[in-house]
């Protein structure tokens, strides 16, 4: 009913609207167009010719403009020509004129037939006219994402995509998120078992974690487990350039959703409509109206109908309170990243998409990949296909593997980088000093791999090192472990070449970074005791921290930190000046190889030191 009565409008504006078109093209276009027509047909002669016509008495019509004189000959045939000549000065003009009194004077010359006359100035224009409507219109309504004639409502599009051909085969290691996911499988299977019991099953479900960790996979993998219609859609596309049209957009949204129930309706990145409302004056209205809109559809179905929704977002903590209460997203489905048994499943699923030789040992791959995501694992496997396509082989092997894993850490090899001797020099020592500091304390992770090829990120050269087994706590002991190690490189280059260099940058970066955490969150330091002075703003986006203390503590902070950095820097000097000579030895052999395995160096630092020369 509501479009009869649109579309009824809409003629109706159609038919003033091509009235005035058409009254305006007559009376200003058709005169000019019909003079210009006219005058295409006119011959240009000369004046003597135009007296000579008079005379003969063939010339019927004349018109004396103020430079020039158009007229009309009739030759014995009886066809008609038209003629213009430039004016003369010729004041007996007008009496030769009237010797021959036929001749009509200034007659208007722009005649058209009637049938032309009509087609042209009624026909014509309608035609321009409703082709520029539609173009004009069309072309708007898509811009709007609406109907121009009625804003406000949208014209959502299908989201629905039937199937996704995902499984939850398809999602490794992420056990706890499938099994809270597959009870809503199991909902949407068979609703009536949990409505018979009376139970509600929760209306929306949040996924959060960190970005690619396969949050957008798994509610993929849900609606194709389930084989239901899947709704998706991110949050972005609510947001729109006019205020209420994202609010049009959920209600759309969710009318489709309710017609189609049962069914998931799957919102990504929700944090960008779903962010905390302030009380800020002139906020983003839209952005409200828009949230506001979806916490009234989530509260307005009737969730024993089987319309679920999921929702993904990597910043929970970012969101609006009311959007987490119960009956809207309660449930909330933690997508971490994968620990070390979840990566080597994570590579396995992928590695079944690639030709690969037998005997792959993807729990190496998995040790060496500690704090990857499933994006970077599949990430890896990819590289590893590509290089093995590079070096024209028709199976990915372990050297593929690995090399790719260091290609995602690190970036490409950058083999034509031109590096002077005595720079390599100092890499090569930085590198072992990290390494050997590194061997010589108890509480380090072993030593995997150590190479001086620069890369593609900035890297000279890297010292790698992996652990047995996964950790999911860090003492002390191996956190001033690891600064310890940290600080090994640039002690090498004093010790040896007794100066500096700034390769160390982002050594320091990290053992800061390390050393602050310790003071600051993990209760380590000597002078502070179990104290937060520091918080987590965003726990899955970088972990970017906020103090919380006053600046005199903050003072404090930064003592306490250097004295850790400065005794761990000491100690590695220590360990250096003990072990020169397997410094030495280690570094020619890193220098002549580039590259060496965490077993080679562990031969050299463990084989008997011969004598000094
Ligand atoms: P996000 O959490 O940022 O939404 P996605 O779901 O888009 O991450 O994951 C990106 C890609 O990473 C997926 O398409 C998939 O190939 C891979 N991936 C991530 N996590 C996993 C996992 N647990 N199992 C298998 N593949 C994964
Ligand atoms: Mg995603
Ligand atoms: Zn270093």
């Amino acid at each position: 009913m509501k479009d009869d009565k649109n579309y009824i409008k809409r003629i109706i504006g159609f038919i003033v609207f091509s009235l005035i078109g058409v009254l305006i093209l007559n009376a200003l276009v058709m005169p000019a167009l019909s003079k210009a027509q006219t005058r295409a047909q006119t011959k240009e002669t000369n004046y003597s010719f135009f007296l000579n016509k008079v005379d003969e008495g063939s010339v019927t019509q004349v018109k004396i403009e103020n430079n020039e004189i158009r007229f009309e000959v009739v030759d014995e045939e009886g066809n008609r020509q038209l003629y213009s000549t430039s004016k003369m000065d010729d004041p007996d003009l007008v009496s030769r004129l009237h010797e021959h009194g036929e001749i009509i004077f200034n007659e208007s010359f722009e005649q058209n037939s009637l049938l032309v006359n009509f087609l042209v100035s009624w026909v014509l224009p309608i035609v321009i006219l409703i082709v520029l409507w539609n173009v004009l219109f069309k072309g708007m309504a898509k811009h709007l994402g609406g109907n121009a004639m009625s804003f406000g409502k949208s014209n959502a599009k299908i989201y629905v995509k039937a199937q996704t051909g995902k499984t939850f085969d398809d999602v490794a290691g992420q056990d706890e998120a499938k099994e809270a996911l597959e009870e809503i499988v199991d909902f949407l299977h068979n609703p009536s078992k949990y409505s018979d019991i009376g139970a509600d099953l929760p209306k929306g479900a949040l996924l959060v974690g960190p970005p690619g960790t396969g949050k957008t996979l798994l509610a993929q993998a849900v609606a194709g487990e389930a084989e239901v219609p899947f709704f998706s859609i991110s949050g972005s596309e609510f947001v729109e350039m006019f205020v209420g049209m994202g609010a049009a957009k959920v209600r759309d949204l969710f009318k489709q959703a309710t017609e189609k129930a049962p069914c998931i309706v799957f919102i990504d990145e929700i944090d960008t409509i779903g962010k905390k409302r302030d009380g800020n004056l002139g906020g983003n209205d839209e952005r409200e109206q828009t949230l506001n809109q979806l916490l009234t559809e989530m509260d307005g179905f009737d969730g024993k109908k089987g319309v679920v929704i999921l929702a993904a977002t990597n910043r929970p903590e970012s969101l609006d309170p009311a959007l987490l209460r119960p009956g809207r997203f309660d449930r909330r489905i933690p997508a971490e990243l994968p620990d070390l048994a979840g990566r080597e499943a994570i590579l396995q699923v992928h590695a079944k998409k690639v030709k690969m030789e037998e005997n792959i040992d993807f729990n190496a791959i998995a040790r060496a990949t500690a704090g990857a995501s499933g994006a970077e694992l599949a990430n890896i496997i990819n590289e590893a296909a590509l290089r093995a396509v590079r070096n024209g082989r028709s199976l990915v092997n372990q050297s593929d593997l690995e090399e790719s894993v260091e290609v995602v850490i690190a970036g490409y090899q950058r083999k034509n980088a031109v590096i002077s001797q005595k720079e390599k020099e100092i890499i090569a020592y930085h590198e072992i000093g990290h390494a050997l500091v590194a061997a010589k304390q108890k509480d380090a992770a072993p030593v995997h791999k150590i190479t001086i090829i620069p890369r593609t990120s900035g890297a000279l050269g890297y010292t790698m090192q992996v652990d047995e087994g996964e950790k999911f706590l860090l003492t002390k002991e191996e956190a001033l472990a690891r600064i310890t190690t940290l600080t090994g490189g640039r002690s090498a280059e004093e010790l040896i070449f007794n100066s500096c260099t700034s390769g160390a940058s982002n050594d320091i970066e990290q053992a800061t970074k390390l050393a602050r955490a310790m003071v600051t969150r993990y209760g380590m330091s000597d002078s502070f005791d179990m104290i937060a002075l520091e918080t987590i703003t965003n726990q899955y986006l970088g972990g970017d921290t906020a103090l919380a203390c006053s600046p005199e503590t903050a003072a404090r902070i930064d003592e306490e930190v250097n004295s850790i950095v400065r005794s761990s820097h000491e100690k590695a000097m220590d360990i250096l000046r003990e072990n020169i000579d397997k410094l030495h030895e280690l570094a020619h052999f890193l220098l002549d190889k580039e590259t060496i395995t965490g077993e080679e160096f562990m031969e050299i630092l463990n084989k008997e030191t011969e004598p000094a020369v």
